[in-house]
């Protein structure tokens, strides 16, 4: 079993860490490798290996950086089958998900190849007579990455690719769950001829995270994960005199209105809900039925949650695999229970799934209706194929109950009104909308924006937002007279 290794400077190296997670396949449990729970110490080496990178990558031209991203986008492209299997032995979905994920983890490299136009600053001549003054963007210095579960594939490329290509050097610090995508991505990274210490990889929990935020040498980090966490990184980095940038957990709210198309709504709310088993930070969690449309959309949605197949990713024909860990699962069961305690009927209920000849940590799709908007099951981040049901009069209570949230990653409403549409789009707030869609997911040139309790910071992932984040900006005000000596 490979206890896996660390990428500092040009080398992988074994880990001197005290302690080891075991990586399970959360389909079979299978033991897929072990995770070392890294040291102070080792990223203190990889910061160190990153400033002495960082002064040469800076330097070589940008147009010559993204060379490097060419190279890996083919590499990802051809070995787009092998890290998909890689994400769904460690993380359970399905592997058309996980291919989908990296997919969506390239198109961040394409932006970012765009670098030599998106790093471009700006400059007015003659601001005074004969005085010229710019702004130019330069590289930030070493930068980590720390990634959660769900996607350890494309939430990692969602940083990557905008870093180095402003030319910095980076850390990436992967979920200690779900390490071998990364480790693979790295490697493939490692043939693009990038030179030793751009790109370094430090496995790891909280010991290795509480480094890199106390870490003098390490001047930006970019996290995803709970928002739990997310708010203490915030804090921490901040306190350190880091940027830092932390998207966290979620709870997201899909509005029907009775002038929905019904079969299409059901369809695109169902995979929103269930697809990737609920572990997405984008997932449907809550419906919100206005008036008429209550009866015929629960109909819909039982009989679309009852036909889901659940089981090993890998297989075909599967819509969902398992959740991530038997943790979770027992986490997500005890949430169904107290909902139900507190009054919601469990219409479906995928606690009893069974997949035969596999010990995976299985949920099947499960619907609550009637939960109690205050109440636990509606606040709480479930993070799991659950979907709860509530009703209300109108637009403007949805929208209400929506702006009530203490998250704010994203919320959907289907309808055939355009004026529905515009006025939830104006007055929801949160930061990604979707209408009649389900994962209002942002394409990677455009900024992905969560607000509320979902993100600590200014500057998003992706495009624009990760140029930004990703440079200093510098105004230099420049004299040239043409005979100095006289004029002096
Ligand atoms: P998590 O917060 O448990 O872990 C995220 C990272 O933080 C990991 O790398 C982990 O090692 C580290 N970490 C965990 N506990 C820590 C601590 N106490 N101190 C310092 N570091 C710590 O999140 P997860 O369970 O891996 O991922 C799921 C969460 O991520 C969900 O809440 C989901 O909504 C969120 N998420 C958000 C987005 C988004 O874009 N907003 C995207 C994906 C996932």
């Amino acid at each position: 079993m490979e206890n896996l290794p660390n990428l500092i400077g040009s080398d992988w190296v074994k880990s001197a860490a005290p302690q080891f997670l075991d990586v399970k396949n959360p389909a079979t449990q299978e033991l897929l490798a072990r995770t070392p729970l890294s040291t102070r110490a080792e990223v203190d080496r990889a910061a160190r290996c990153g400033v002495e990178a960082f002064d040469l990558w800076r330097r070589v031209p940008v147009g010559e950086r993204v060379q490097v991203l060419y190279k890996l986008k083919r590499l990802l492209e051809e070995h787009s089958d092998e890290i998909a299997k890689i994400t769904t032995l460690e993380c359970g979905k399905t592997f058309a998900e996980s291919k989908g994920e990296l997919l969506r983890g390239i198109e961040n490299v394409e932006v970012a190849c765009g670098m030599p136009t998106l790093i471009q600053g700006y400059n007015n001549e003659d601001i005074a007579a004969g005085v010229d003054e710019m702004m130019i963007r330069q590289p930030v210095g070493v930068c980590a990455i720390i990634a959660p579960f769900n996607f350890p594939a494309m939430i990692p490329l969602w940083f990557l690719p905008y870093a180095i290509a402003c030319g910095n050097s980076v850390i990436i610090k992967p979920s200690e769950r779900v390490p071998l995508t990364m480790k693979r991505i790295v490697e493939l990274v490692s043939q693009t001829g990038l030179p030793a210490g751009v790109v370094q990889l430090v496995n790891g929990g909280k010991e290795a995270v509480d480094a890199i935020l106390q870490h003098p040498d390490i001047r930006a980090v970019s996290f995803v994960g709970s928002s739990t966490v997310a708010r203490y990184v915030y804090g921490e980095a901040a306190r350190h005199g880091k940027r830092v940038q932390c998207q966290g957990g979620a709870k997201n709210p899909v509005i029907v209105l009775p002038d929905a198309d019904l079969e299409m709504s059901t369809k695109i709310i169902a995979d929103s809900a269930f697809g990737c088993a609920g572990q997405r930070c984008l997932a449907a969690s809550v419906a919100v039925t206005v008036g008429s449309a209550k009866e015929p959309f629960t109909e819909a949605i039982i009989a679309a949650a009852q036909a889901r197949k659940i089981g090993f990713g890998l297989d075909a024909g599967v819509d969902l695999g398992p959740v991530i860990s038997p943790e979770s699962k027992q986490r997500i069961m005890g949430l169904i229970e107290s909902g139900k305690n507190a009054g919601a009927q469990v219409v479906v209920d995928g606690r009893a799934a069974q997949v035969p000849g596999k010990e995976g940590n299985f949920l099947s799709p499960t619907v609550l209706a009637g939960v109690d908007p205050a109440g636990e099951l509606a606040q709480t981040e479930i993070f799991g194929p659950v979907l709860s049901l509530m009703h209300v009069p109108d637009v403007d209570a949805a929208i209400e109950l929506v702006n009530k949230s203490a998250y704010g990653n994203m919320a959907c409403l289907f309808t055939s009104s355009g004026a529905a549409a515009r006025k939830f789009r104006s007055e929801a707030r949160v930061g990604n909308i979707g209408i009649n869609l389900g994962v209002a997911a942002p394409m990677a040139y455009f900024p992905f924006s969560g607000w509320k309790g979902s993100f600590f910071g200014d500057l998003h992932a992706q495009g624009r937002d990760g140029v930004d984040f990703y440079t200093e900006k510098k105004v230099v005000v420049e004299r040239w007279p043409k005979d100095w000596t006289r004029k002096f």
